[in-house]
C-alpha cells in the first residue's frame, strides 16, 4: 500500500478508538465539504496538504503540489 499523505499534513487529527482502531479525521472538512472527516486511505495525492512540521530528522514529504 502506498504511503499516505494525511499523517503528514498539518489538516489533520488522528483518532484512536476505545478498540485502538486508528482513524484520521481531515479538519478542512469543516471549512471545504470537498474534502471528506474521514478520507479514504490511502491519500496519495491531496489538493490540500500542507506540511505539517517533521519531527526532528524525519524527512518532509514532498508536496503533491509542487
Ligand atoms: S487535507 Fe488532504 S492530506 Fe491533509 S488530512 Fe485532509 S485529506 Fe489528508
Amino acid at each position: 500500500m502506498p504511503e499516505s499523505l494525511c499523517p503528514a499534513c498539518r489538516h489533520v487529527k488522528k483518532i484512536v478508538s476505545g478498540t485502538g482502531s486508528q482513524f484520521w479525521l481531515c479538519q478542512l472538512t469543516l471549512t471545504d465539504r470537498r474534502y471528506p472527516k474521514y478520507p479514504p486511505q490511502p491519500i496519495v495525492q491531496c489538493q490540500g496538504f500542507a506540511a505539517a512540521e517533521p519531527p526532528p530528522g524525519k524527512p518532509q514529504p514532498q508536496d503533491p503540489r509542487a
